[in-house]
C-alpha cells in the first residue's frame, strides 16, 4: 500500500515493490503463490481508523488469504510440492513456518476453494447463520449480497434447515443464479425500480433472520421488516467501505469491527425479573446509594401538556400528572 486512500481507491494508493526471493531458514518452506483472494475487509483495513485489527500503513505489504504450494522445503512435514493456504499477502512468494500454513488435499476439491466455500468466506457463511442467525425450519432468512462468496453459501445453508430464502443481489443475471442455480425461494434485485414494494410483497410473513453484508439503506429497508424475535447477523457492510464514509466509520460497519451486540427487549415480557429488582432498587434508595427525580404537572387538563413535554424534553426526571390531591 502506497498511501492511505482518500474516499475511493485510486490506483495511486498501490505501488509494486521488486525485491529479491526469500530464502526459508531451517523449519520454513518457501511457498509459490497460485491464488490470491481478494476480500472485501481488506479495504477497511487500509483506513487509518480503530479497528479489530491493526490498519495498514503507507509501505505495508497489502494482506490476503491465498492458495501456494511448497517450492523450497527445509521442514520433512511439508515436502515440495504440498499445497497449502495460508495469509500470504499480494506477492508471489512466501516464506512461512509450517504452523501457520493449511495443507490443502488437492483431490478433495478445486485448490481455489481453500480461500472461498472451504475457506475464511464458507467458515463466515456456517458460523453467523448457525451459530448467530440460529435459522429454524419454515423461518424467513434474507440474505444481501447473495450471489457472493460468503451469501450464497449462506442461502444455501438457510435452504437445506428448510428455511425460506430471500436473496438480495445486484441486476437479474445475478438474481436469476439466486434462484435457479442455488435454490433460493426469491431474489430482490436491488437496481430495479421499486424495491421497497417487491420486497413487502416478497416477505408477507416478514424477516426472521437478516444476514447483513451490505449495510446502507438496503439494510434499512429489511429492519423494516422484522419479525418479532428475529435475529441480525452483522457480517459486513460492503457499500460502506469505499467512498466519502470509509475513513469516518459506518454505524452497522462498527458493529462488526468491535464485534458489538445490540439487542431489543420488551420488559412486559419478563416479568420473573420485577421482584428481584424492585427489592434491590428499593434498598439501593434508603442505602443512599441511587436518587431519582420527578416532574409533576398539576391536574388532567395539563396532561397533554406535559406529555407533549415529555416528548420534546420538557421533562426532567420521571413525568407524572397530579390527578387528585392525596
Ligand atoms: P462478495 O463475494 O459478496 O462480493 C461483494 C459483493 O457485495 C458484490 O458482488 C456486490 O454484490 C455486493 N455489494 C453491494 N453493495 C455494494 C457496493 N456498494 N459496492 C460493492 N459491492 C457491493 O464478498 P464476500 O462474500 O467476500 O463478503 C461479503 C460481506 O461479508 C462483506 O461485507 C464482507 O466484509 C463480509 N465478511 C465479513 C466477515 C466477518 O468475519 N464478519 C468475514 C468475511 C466477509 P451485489 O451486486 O449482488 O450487490
Amino acid at each position: 500500500m502506497a498511501r492511505h486512500p482518500a474516499g475511493e481507491l485510486d490506483d495511486a494508493d498501490f505501488q509494486v515493490v521488486e525485491a529479491p526471493r526469500p530464502a526459508p531458514a531451517d523449519g520454513q518452506v518457501l511457498i509459490r503463490h497460485l491464488y490470491l483472494s481478494l476480500d472485501p475487509f481488506i479495504r477497511p483495513m487500509m483506513d487509518p481508523v480503530r479497528s479489530y485489527v491493526p490498519h495498514l500503513n503507507p509501505g505495508d505489504l497489502m494482506p490476503g488469504f491465498g492458495v501456494g504450494q511448497v517450492v523450497q522445503s527445509r521442514n520433512p512435514a511439508l515436502p515440495e510440492g504440498t499445497h497449502v493456504s495460508g495469509r500470504f499477502g499480494w506477492q508471489e512468494y512466501i516464506v512461512a513456518d509450517p504452523a501457520a500454513l493449511r495443507v490443502i488435499d488437492p483431490s478433495l476439491a478445486p485448490i481455489t476453494t481453500a480461500v472461498g466455500i472451504l475457506g475464511m468466506p464458507g467458515a463466515t457463511a456456517h458460523y453467523g447463520l448457525l451459530e448467530l442467525g440460529k435459522p429454524k425450519p419454515g423461518e424467513t432468512v434474507v440474505v444481501s449480497a447473495a450471489t457472493g462468496a460468503v451469501g450464497s453459501v449462506v442461502g444455501q445453508i438457510a435452504k437445506l434447515r428448510g428455511c425460506r430464502v430471500i436473496g438480495i443481489a445486484g441486476g437479474p443475471a445475478k438474481c436469476d443464479h439466486a434462484v435457479q442455480e442455488l435454490g433460493f425461494d426469491a431474489c430482490l434485485d436491488y437496481r430495479a425500480a421499486g424495491i421497497e414494494e417487491r420486497f413487502s410483497a416478497l416477505t408477507p410473513g416478514y424477516v426472521d433472520v437478516l444476514f447483513e453484508n451490505v449495510g446502507g439503506p438496503l439494510m434499512d429497508m429489511v429492519l423494516r421488516r422484522l419479525n418479532a424475535h428475529a435475529r441480525v447477523v452483522l457480517c459486513g457492510a460492503i457499500s460502506q467501505y469505499d467512498g466519502p464514509t470509509s475513513g469516518i466509520g459506518v454505524p452497522a460497519f462498527e458493529f462488526v469491527r468491535q464485534r458489538a451486540t445490540m439487542t431489543g427487549f420488551i420488559i412486559s415480557e419478563h416479568m420473573a425479573h420485577w421482584p428481584g429488582a424492585f427489592e434491590e432498587l428499593a434498598r439501593w434508595i434508603r442505602e443512599g446509594k441511587i436518587r431519582y427525580r420527578e416532574s409533576i404537572a398539576d391536574g388532567l387538563r395539563n396532561a397533554p401538556a406535559a406529555f407533549k413535554g415529555l416528548l420534546t424534553g420538557k421533562n426532567f426526571g420521571k413525568q407524572l400528572v397530579r390527578v387528585a390531591r392525596e
